[in-house]
């Protein structure tokens, strides 16, 4: 079946009580059993039919054997990063998201895991990076909120023993597949597109080795951080809409790159999909279009960005990304306080933009207005 059919039945078959044609929210905590120790649902920390059917749809659309849910997306990562053993180290994008590089740094170097960062756009310096004991790569691609390019196939035939783990939240499955492309892991902020109405926190793990999912899956249950019932139906039914969202939020995104590329006031302007991003043709290699984030510098510096990012009447202040809403941010004062002072620190002029689904030319007047 092609994408926008997955994403509208894998893992929901209507429901086997009652025909039930969406998923129902099981909303229990435990499952009478007939006979003791047989029964296939027994406690919902380790098994609950809202969840499996959410797990089962979000593992077709990225094209692997297993999925595995969480209660946020850096859950998710938690639960990835514990598949490393003291003494592992593990290569980084020198551009991630402020969480990720804070529970690196600041939980899992405490347990004697090592950290490196480098600019996985350059393939010379991820060879260099890899250390004899590096047992994973952590590569974002498109970065936040630099969106930097990473080739992922290119950094898969230089793995090694690594596992390749790739945080697929700014493309989504629908524009990249990282599993395809060689990647081992694939991670997600489910709170982001895929749900992709503002209305939930939520992570997922894509694997297809079998010992990878059996220890990923045993830590799910182990440690806990498993999503709500409720979560896991309104991710599912943000994944129906996910290709129509995703080809809105493209083509808006692309015009509104287009529109600030041209703009007086504004100096620089990131999106993947413009020619003049230092990486756009191995992004058109392994994206079948760009998103819908960009990000932009100002001219006039963090005063001129702060009063653009107060100034906007569509766009709303806000953290987080990837709703069906436009939203604007400073990263370095708002999603990535936790580098600063740090060699990822992000340009305090720099302004991050999630383009919704809204008509286009509402926001580009909206932009207008704000820059003037
Ligand atoms: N990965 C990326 C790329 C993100 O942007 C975020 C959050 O912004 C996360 C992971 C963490 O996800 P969550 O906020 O759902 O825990």
């Amino acid at each position: 079946m092609n994408f926008e059919t997955l994403a509208v039945h894998a893992g929901q078959p209507p429901d086997p009580t009652t025909g039930a044609v969406m998923t129902p929210i099981y909303q229990t905590s435990t499952y009478a059993q007939t006979r003791m120790g047989e029964a296939a649902y027994d406690y919902a920390r380790t098994v609950n039919p809202t969840r499996n059917a959410l797990q089962d749809c979000i593992a077709a659309l990225e094209g692997g054997a297993h999925g595995l849910a969480f209660s946020s997306g850096m859950a998710a990562t938690d639960t990835v990063l514990r598949l490393l053993k003291p003494g592992d180290h593990l290569l980084a994008s020198n551009d991630v998201y402020g969480g990720t590089f804070r529970i690196f740094t600041k939980v899992y170097a405490d347990y004697g895991i090592t950290f490196s960062f480098v600019e996985m756009s350059d393939l010379d310096a991820v060879r260099n990076g890899i250390q004899p004991n590096t047992r994973m790569i952590w590569v974002e691609t498109p970065t936040n909120p630099l969106l930097k390019i990473a080739d992922i196939a290119a950094i898969s035939s230089l793995k090694g023993a690594a596992r390749l783990v790739v945080d697929n939240t700014f493309a989504t499955p629908y524009l990249q597949k990282p599993l395809a492309l060689g990647a081992d892991i694939v991670v997600h902020s489910t709170t982001k597109y895929l749900n992709g109405h503002s209305d939930v926190v939520g992570g997922a793990i894509i694997v297809n080795n079998e010992a990878d999912f059996t220890r990923l899956k045993f830590l799910q249950n182990a440690v806990g951080a498993v999503p709500a019932p409720l979560d896991c139906f309104l991710v599912l039914r943000g994944l129906k809409t996910l290709p129509v969202r995703m080809e809105r939020h493209c083509s808006n995104g692309l015009t509104i790159a287009q529109f600030l590329e041209g703009h007086a006031a504004v100096e620089r302007v990131i999106y993947p999909g413009l020619c003049s991003h230092p990486d756009h043709a191995v992004a058109a290699k392994q994206m079948c279009a760009f998103g819908g984030m960009i990000s932009f510098i100002v001219k006039g510096g963090p005063d001129a960005a702060r009063r653009v990012a107060e100034a906007t009447r569509i766009f709303a202040l806000a953290e987080s990304l990837g709703g069906v809403e436009s939203l604007i941010e400073v990263p370095a004062a708002m999603t990535h306080m936790s580098v600063a002072n740090s060699p990822l620190a992000v340009d305090p002029a720099l302004i991050r933009l999630s383009v919704g689904i809204e008509n286009v030319n509402d926001l580009i007047d909206d932009l207008r207005q704000a820059l003037a």
